[in-house]
């Protein structure tokens, strides 16, 4: 599909969120998703069951695609990957969708295809207009659908065809889009809208398909047949680039894909230092289908299980104890012999909150632990169906947004309330469960000696330390220069926490964006972490560090860190010693494309 009306310009980047790393170079070809306005048309009377034939005609249709997608996405990426096309197929058959699309043909007396629009527009709209990230992007799974039954409606064909060996440049794919292109041998893709943690993001990992999402522009820079560049690791698209550019890119292909190569044969590898220290490595997930990456890139078990994602699967923010039950039990046998470590329910902040409430600052206000103990219709049935879970294997708990100790006392009460409940009740549980709480407030890093007493791990997030000791909002664009997780006040509080842990000898696993930055990685060693925990896809990078270095050098990069005050110079010093020890690796540094 040409775009004539565009002049593509030579060399444009644009920055996205890289979601899928890898280079592609290749041809664009741009995608539009057809999306069909069916106007209403009046239906006789007589011929109202005739159309609600059709529209059962079409949603059978539809689940016979479906369930030719979950066949190829089994064999392509297993079982798991699968559950997000079977929860498509559910959503056909909606107890609220369905029988609201007869009835709106029946009330109406209107033609099938308006009612579908019109009945999955609406519940589209409330998932867009959601503060909840998670729901906004499940948007999208319901436009699919959307847009699948229709065209059955109107015998048209599915069309998720692109050229063979392109770069898919859309506004938005959808993770059905993408396990169908793959059969096309699509090299990468870029996409105007979607984060992290949408379906299609989740996809692209598991295929190794490099993509970026959130490009905000790269429909309307990009021509089908430009040469384009999909900097999966930057999240930079480059169009048209001039030829020293895309010599230097074909450079990076090459030397990444050497990297993935060595990467396999580090996987079985221990995460150790050359001095012979341990570094677990583990993961931190958000759904079910991401657990395939855990194996492949070397995690040992789960570090941060965001639970938030989870419970807004269904669309709704309140699972019941049952579905988290069966949820989690799932994720732990898939995870078993390794640890799962559960995030208890983290709302507010830039996260939902359920109970339509609304603050002025949010991130100092009522989020994390604190709604959880004020709500215990939240809490009891969450930790219920964690400890029913824990049955399965290795479980631990990790409890969010916590700055009091009286808060880890208030939750001990609850939880050993709610032992007593499921003993009485009968049901098998690991009552050894170990409680850590989350150090992302500063005043747990200050008080970490009188926390190390009474709990049984720290985990350190910076994403939320980083925000709260610099006082920088992590998401505003206006301030994200001084948002400095390497910060040397940062470092302090890692340190204070590290040292009042070992003094008693709990662990310290450090589950912030912070791992991924692997100028970092030789620091956080040195100030005394035990485990890292990340985004799968970027462990073999962190093990490929902590294997080129020894720990004591480790503890000298951190004073050095502790001491200095001028960021960009220590920046330069870490990129030369990861150059000189840990080459290869430099890949994933942001900066100027080299
Ligand atoms: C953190 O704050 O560093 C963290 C890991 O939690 P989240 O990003 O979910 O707030
Ligand atoms: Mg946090």
């Amino acid at each position: 599909m040409m775009d004539s009306q565009k002049t593509s310009e030579e060399g444009t980047v644009s920055k996205g969120i890289g979601v899928s790393p890898g280079i592609a170079i290749g041809p664009a070809y741009l995608y539009a998703r057809v999306s069909f306005d069916v106007e209403a048309q009046a239906v006789d009377p007589e011929k109202i069951e005739h159309e609600k034939q059709r529209f059962e005609d079409a949603v059978r249709k539809a689940e016979r695609d479906l369930h030719k997608i979950i066949a190829v996405t089994r064999e392509k990426l297993g079982e798991d990957s699968a559950t997000i096309f079977e929860a498509q197929l559910m959503m056909l058959r909606d107890q609220a969708m369905y029988p609201e699309v007869i009835a709106f043909i029946e009330s109406k007396g209107i033609n099938a295809g308006y009612a579908v629009q019109s009945v999955m527009s609406k519940h589209r709209q409330v998932m867009e207009a959601s503060d909840s990230e998670y729901l906004r992007e499940r948007s999208n799974d319901l436009l699919d659908i959307q847009d699948r039954i229709i065209r059955h409606l109107r015998r048209g064909r599915i069309l998720s065809a692109v050229d063979e060996n392109s770069i898919v440049i859309a506004e938005n794919l959808t993770a059905a889009d993408i396990i169908l292109f793959s059969r096309r041998g699509i090299l990468g893709c870029a996409m105007d809208f979607g984060g992290p943690t949408s379906h299609v993001s989740i996809m692209a990992r598991a295929l190794g398909v490099p993509a970026i999402v959130s490009t905000h522009n790269a429909t309307s820079k990009v021509s089908t047949g430009d040469l384009v560049v999909v900097d999966g690791i930057r999240g930079e698209l480059i169009v048209n680039p001039d030829e020293d550019t895309l010599a230097a890119y074909r450079v990076k292909q090459e030397r990444y894909a050497r990297l993935q190569q060595q990467d396999r044969q580090l996987m079985d590898l221990p995460s150790e230092t050359l001095d012979g220290h341990s570094i677990e490595l583990q993961a931190n997930l958000e759904l079910r289908e991401e657990i395939p990456l855990l194996e492949e890139n070397g995690a040992k078990g789960i570090g941060l299980f965001r639970t938030e994602m989870l419970l807004l699967m269904e669309g709704r923010a309140l699972v019941t104890e049952e579905e988290q039950a069966l949820e989690y039990s799932k994720v732990i046998d898939a995870v078993t012999p390794h640890t799962t470590t559960f995030r208890v329910l983290d709302l507010g902040g830039d996260k939902l909150l359920p109970m339509g409430h609304r603050e002025h600052n949010p991130f100092l206000g009522w989020r994390g632990i604190r709604i959880m103990l004020d709500k215990p219709e939240l809490l009891v049935p969450q930790l219920k169906a964690i400890l029913r879970a824990s049955a399965k294997g290795p479980t631990r708990i990790l409890l969010p947004m916590v700055t009091q100790i009286s808060e880890v006392r208030r939750f001990k009460e609850v939880w050993a309330d709610t032992m007593d409940t499921l003993t009485r009740e009968g049901v098998p549980f690991d009552s050894d469960i170990p409680v850590g709480v989350m150090v992302e407030v500063p005043s747990v890093a200050l008080q970490a000696r009188l926390f190390a007493e009474e709990v049984d791990f720290f985990s350190i997030g910076t994403n939320d330390l980083t925000q709260y000791v610099l006082a920088v909002d992590r998401g505003n664009d206006m301030v994200a220069e001084i948002y400095d997780e390497l910060h040397p006040a940062v470092l302090q509080l890692i340190r204070m926490t590290c040292d009042a842990a070992h003094a008693v000898g709990i662990p310290v696993s450090l589950c912030g964006e912070l791992a991924t930055n692997l100028r970092a990685v030789p620091v956080l060693l040195g100030l005394g972490v035990d485990t890292l925990s990340a985004s799968p896809v970027y462990l073999p990078a962190i093990k490929r560090v902590i294997r080129a270095m020894k720990r004591t050098e480790g503890e000298g990069l951190a004073e050095r860190a502790l001491v200095s005050s001028d960021p960009e110079e220590f920046r330069g010093f870490m990129d030369r010693w990861l150059e000189e020890h840990a080459c290869g690796v430099s890949f994933f540094l942001e900066g100027p494309a080299d």
